[in-house]
């Protein structure tokens, strides 16, 4: 019999109301996965109505209370991370310690966020005397948040973690094809102490429960992570109603490599910014750019590192066969531009693993940053090489895209790193490294990439707004 996942609602299981189930499918093997709740705009309703209902309790509760319950659940995260990667490995294919490391970084949100709960911080203004005036940071109310397939657990994480620090409700509708995750992470929540309607689960369909929730008058606030498209769609209906969005899109990143840099580690690094979770990661360096003095032979050594990463072992499948398609598409797309690859250009097809959706590294050099495969975002282990003379040059074909949500700068030179860090159009630049990784730096883009910031500190600015308050004395 065919499993079901269904939302969470209320510290409880909820069966969708019409009844319905969106098919599951194992993207490693093609095979049946479970089942999902087939959520619609009734099933929001009655999520939002518990949050709203646990609205002002969450906000009342005791400061070092809140923050003590998020701290127990970093803490059941981590008790649970055996079955977390299970189930995170069966919706998405990911190999198991690649869960874990997200499943780790999970808790680390939680545990990051436990500590802020007082935070931000009102001030008190100097405004004249007679006069007391001072600020407050307010939680929004019910905060509504979509997240996407790659990262299912971190991604809801990210964002729960500090919509509830702040003292919001939630609601949370993770992408169809990847649900199981975030429906434990709620029942964690509920065992642990939450209180009920505090952190609710939607499941369900973009168009149909995701839809609902962003026009559902009693959300005050909306989180999304996804494509460009929808992030646009949201942003026309959050318009309407007037209420704040923060948006974290997609990326194309440019990975700079100066003749001076570490080559061997920057090499490496650089494979493991196009290849990991085969590509599927918004912040991916997916335009690697490199001094034409070394461009032939760091190619070439990237592309001899890329044969190390194994699919099945070092990354896990597209996640749906529709995904599997738009990459393979972007190979016809190159051959169209008339590019040829360097390695890869394929999917993988002999063995056990021709059954899933797995796409094996891949690379394609002298690439005109005017291509379509340099300025479309393909979600694959796709990498496209170009070389640069100047620093001048290098920032100019960087910042010459849609998007601007990640870059790299590789030089042992401190003033050009820094110079080529400052004119990057781009929300975070790596010198000499490529990471992603920290729950203290904020994260979000410019450009297409979207808007507000996720991580860090300043996350918890966009769960809150301000009140002024003036009393005359
Ligand atoms: P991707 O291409 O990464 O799947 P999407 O933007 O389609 O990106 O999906 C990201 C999340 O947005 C998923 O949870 C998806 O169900 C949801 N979604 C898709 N379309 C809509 C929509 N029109 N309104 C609200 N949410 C949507």
């Amino acid at each position: 019999m065919v499993r079901t996942i269904t939302h969470w609602i209320n510290g409880e299981s909820v069966e969708p109301h019409g009844g319905g189930y969106l098919p599951g499918l194992n993207p490693a093997n093609g095979q049946e996965g479970p089942s999902v709740a087939r959520g619609q705009a009734s099933d929001v309703a009655a999520a939002v109505a518990a949050a709203k209902a646990a609205a002002p309790g969450w906000r009342h509760f005791k400061t070092a209370s809140r923050g003590r319950l998020l701290y127990e659940l970093a803490g059941a995260i981590r008790q649970n991370a055996e079955h977390l990667a299970d189930i995170e490995s069966e919706d998405t294919g990911k190999p198991r310690k690649q869960a874990l490391g997200e499943i780790e970084s999970s808790a680390a949100y939680f545990e990051f966020y436990a500590g802020l709960v007082n935070l931000p911080a009102g001030e008190t203004l100097n405004v004249e005397p007679g006069q007391h005036v001072y600020t407050i940071q307010e939680p929004f109310g019910v905060v509504g948040i979509i997240t996407p397939w790659n990262g299912p657990l971190n991604q809801a994480a990210r964002a729960c973690a500090p919509a509830l620090a702040a003292a919001n409700t939630v609601v949370i509708k993770p992408a169809e094809v990847a649900t199981q995750s975030t429906v434990r992470l709620a029942q964690l929540a509920t065992e642990v102490g939450f209180p009920p309607g505090v952190f609710n689960v939607v499941l369900g369909k973009g168009t149909e429960a995701g839809s609902a929730l962003v026009e559902h008058g009693d959300v005050r606030k909306i989180a999304f992570t996804g494509s460009v498209a929808t992030g646009r769609a949201i942003g026309h209906i959050a318009a309407d109603r007037i209420i704040p969005l923060s948006l974290e899109l997609g990326g194309k990143s440019a990975n700079i490599v100066f003749d001076d840099a570490d080559l061997d580690f920057a090499a490496s690094e650089a494979v493991r910014a196009f290849t990991s979770n085969a590509g599927q990661v918004c912040s991916a360096g997916t335009r690697l750019l490199v001094q034409r003095s070394i461009y032939e032979a760091f190619v070439a050594k990237v592309a001899e590192l890329s044969g190390n990463v194994i699919p099945g072992s070092d990354y896990g499948p597209m996640i749906t066969r529709e995904q599997f398609a738009q990459v393979k598409s972007y190979f016809e797309v190159a051959a169209a531009e008339g590019l040829v690859p360097l390695t890869g250009g394929s999917a993988v097809d002999q063995g056990e693993l021709a059954k899933g959706f797995y796409v094996n590294p891949t690379i394609y050099k002298d690439v005109k940053n005017s291509q379509r495969m340099a300025q479309e975002e393909i979600f694959g282990p796709v990498l496209v090489a170009m070389p640069f003379d100047s620093e001048e040059e290098a920032i100019t074909i960087s910042n010459d895209s849609e998007f601007g949500l990640v870059a790299g700068v590789w030089t042992q030179n401190v003033s050009r790193a820094i110079r080529v860090a400052e004119s990057i159009e781009a929300g975070q630049v790596f010198v000499n490294t490529w990471s992603t990784g920290a729950v203290e730096a904020p994260f979000g883009g410019h450009k297409n990439s979207g808007y507000g910031r996720e991580k860090g500190i300043e996350a918890l600015r966009h769960y809150t707004h301000v009140k002024c308050i003036t009393i005359k004395l």
